[in-house]
């Protein structure tokens, strides 16, 4: 599934190709969106929360997408053959006389008044590449992490409702960060220490968007996440994998058993 990093990248390249010029071509195949008429607006921003995507237009409305598992847009020049995007698998096609940009299997769409954008994004904690988090959503995830009491660590940080823009690699590469074993409870840790942990997680997430902007999404090394049984970058023991959250919505953890410890 696409972490916020990927869908920081890809709000960018939309913005890049959309913004400033009114639309000549929307198709949305969505059975609540499908009447939907965007011909003629111009696409203000588009911008990421956390693994949600917000394309905002002129006249007040803001398309709401999410791409769940399998979901990706392309951009293509208008007039080109992808820029058709006759597939089945198509759910959304915006254009400008230059560019065309094709949502394929998105999980979720939703046409929204901008200033409603709270009604599908309010469940949600702080989105961690947000350009304040560092300074103002990070106390806000903290408190929302020592929320979670007994939860393992692995699972809290997948809950978007904790911090938004999380998945099983940047969960895994930040509790190797940390050298924190992935099921010690979020209680566990002290504010101090939460704090380090989602601070990490931007960190590692940041460098993942800007190396995407020059050498593509996934440039960047991973350290645990899908090396199982190879060796730890760190210290050669085989990195190991476990699972957060029960069957049917278990995931997968990619953990180093020598640096990642359970506490004592
Ligand atoms: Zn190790």
């Amino acid at each position: 599934m696409p972490e916020g990093d990927i869908l920081r990248l890809t709000a960018e390249r939309l913005d890049a190709a959309l913004r400033g010029v009114p639309l000549v071509r929307s198709e949305l195949r969505w059975p609540s969106a499908g009447g939907a008429y965007l011909v003629g607006a111009t696409v203000t921003s588009c911008v990421s929360y956390g693994k949600h995507l917000l394309t905002r237009f002129d006249d007040g409305r803001t398309l709401h997408t999410h791409l769940r598992m399998d979901g990706y847009w392309r951009v293509h020049r208008t007039g080109s053959g992808p820029a058709q995007a006759r597939a089945v698998a198509v759910r959304a096609v915006l254009a400008t006389p230059a560019w065309t940009c094709v949502g394929w299997h998105l999980g979720m769409l939703d046409l929204v008044r901008t200033q409603d954008e709270q009604t599908v994004l309010g469940h949600l904690g702080p989105d961690v590449l947000a350009a304040d988090f560092a300074e103002e959503g990070v106390a806000d995830g903290v408190r929302r992490l020592a929320e979670q009491g007994d939860r393992p660590l692995c699972e809290a940080l997948l809950d978007q409702r904790v911090v938004a823009g999380l998945g099983t690699i940047w969960m895994a590469e930040s509790l190797f960060a940390r050298r924190l074993w992935p099921w010690t409870h979020t209680s566990a840790l002290d504010d101090d220490a939460r704090r380090d942990l989602l601070l990490t997680a931007r960190t590692l997430m940041g460098r993942s968007v800007s190396v995407g902007r020059s050498r593509g999404p996934q440039g960047v090394e991973r350290h645990v996440h899908g090396r199982n049984r190879r060796p730890c970058t760190r210290c050669g023991t085989p990195i190991t994998v476990g699972q957060a959250n029960r069957p049917p919505y278990d995931r997968p953890v990619f953990w180093c058993p020598s640096c990642q410890r359970p506490p004592a």
